[in-house]
């Protein structure tokens, strides 16, 4: 209900009440049913980047009573992530809550340059070169931080499920990787994650772009992400967790930095189609990460959780259509993932399977402003075949 309605209500009510033309009871019902099928009382649950977008559209456009709840004390709220996005799609995004993306952005990547196992060989050619096109690193924090500005918050809570059910008309969980308010997923993938914040002296950072090294049967990868100003991320996701230790420890004793953070934490890689239900059945509905919505071949979540979210903005007194909605919109996560799949379980084989890797190519080809980058065939090919 509109702040505006209130009075005008009241005013109706006093008109039809003095006239005597239905009974008091009547119109009291009557409001009652305004009052249930208009007002909704909404738990937002995890405030990442899909909780954060949805306390700023919901609270803001509908008139909905919106409670978010974080675990982490608002002291320790983090956002654990390499903040790497495609700022076109950002940009269009971070409207809608009123913001400007340009102003979080921290470094605007011009290459990306990707490393492959040095022990194969492919016709000398060990690495590739990636043109970008609006891939940019961007304060991921500091956007979530004024996306909630203004909205009501408890911070350092995990809810029980219970109270949130008395309490509230629809939970939403967008606790990401967790998914505490919906049923377990059987049989789901997920790559565990390391990641430092670190600092370089000045003169002394490694790379002044995008750098990433793939490690063997596509498992996973490293990453150095500068943040600015001698700042990066670096990181490494791995599905045995055999490369990314070594491989960290490896860089951050070649190059020499100061550490400030570091945190750990796992990426779901299963697609929306493999994490089935959405919903409990009863008040709790997924979204962003909590339902699978992760690129996997990049581990790219930020726009996926976003786009998630807007979804369920959409379709919120409908949530059958946002389970539909979800299904078609991330209908491609589905073949990426079962490329990721196959060639983690070494099952792999470009001759079979080459009619996937087209259409993941063609995919990326067509969209290459939403990915922020340059899409070759030849690059595709390299990547399948490390
Ligand atoms: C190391 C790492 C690096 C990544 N780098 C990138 C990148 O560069 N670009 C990119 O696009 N994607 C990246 N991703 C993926 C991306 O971060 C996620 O997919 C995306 O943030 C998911 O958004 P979300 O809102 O669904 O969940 P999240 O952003 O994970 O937010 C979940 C929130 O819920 C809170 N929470 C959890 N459980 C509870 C609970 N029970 N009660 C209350 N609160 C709870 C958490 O504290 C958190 O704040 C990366 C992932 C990892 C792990």
């Amino acid at each position: 209900m509109r702040p505006w309605h209130i009075p005008v209500f009241l005013h109706v009510i006093y008109v039809i009440i003095t006239s005597n033309l239905v009974s008091t009871k009547f119109v009291m019902f009557l409001f009652g049913v305004y009052l249930n099928t208009t007002c909704m009382k909404i738990a937002v649950v995890g405030i990442g980047v899909a909780g954060a977008y949805l306390m700023n559209r919901l609270s803001n456009v509908s008139g909905n009573y919106v409670v978010g709840f974080e675990r982490m004390p608002e002291s320790k709220h983090d956002a654990v992530c390499a903040w790497a996005t495609c700022q076109t799609v950002m940009s269009n995004m971070t409207k809608k809550c009123g913001l400007n993306f340009e102003t979080y952005v921290m470094h605007e990547g011009k290459h990306m340059h990707v490393d492959f196992d040095k022990e194969r060989d492919y016709g000398n050619d060990k690495s590739i070169d990636i043109r970008l096109k609006g891939m940019v690193i961007y304060d991921k924090l500091k956007l979530i931080q004024d996306m909630i500005r203004g909205t009501r918050i408890e911070f350092g809570k995990v809810p029980k499920k219970e109270n949130l059910e008395s309490d509230f008309d629809l939970i939403i969980d967008a606790t990401g990787f967790h998914r505490n308010y919906l049923p377990k997923l059987k049989g789901e993938m997920w790559i565990p994650c390391i990641q430092y914040k670190v600092k370089y002296e000045s003169g002394k950072i490694p790379y002044d772009d995008f750098y990433l090294k793939a490690f063997p049967s596509m498992n996973g990868y490293f990453w150095f992400f500068p943040l600015g100003n001698g700042y990066a991320h670096i990181g490494a996701g791995d599905f045995e967790r055999r490369q990314s230790n070594m491989f960290v420890e490896f860089f951050l004793n070649k190059y020499k930095c100061e550490v400030l953070k570091k945190v750990g934490r796992p990426v779901r890689i299963s697609p929306p189609a493999y994490c089935e239900p959405f919903t409990d059945g009863k008040k709790s509905i997924g979204v962003g990460e909590s339902i699978g919505t992760v690129y996997a071949l990049l581990g790219e979540g930020i726009i996926p959780a976003t786009w998630c979210a807007e979804l369920l903005v959409r379709h919120i007194n409908d949530l059958q259509g946002y389970r539909n909605a979800v299904m078609k919109k991330f209908r491609i996560y589905t073949s990426v993932y079962r490329f990721i799949q196959l060639k983690i379980l070494g099952k792999f084989s470009i001759l079979k399977h080459w009619p996937e890797l087209i259409k993941i190519y063609k995919h990326m080809k067509d969209e290459e402003d939403r990915y922020g980058m340059e899409i070759k065939l030849m690059n595709m090919f390299k990547v399948a075949k490390t």
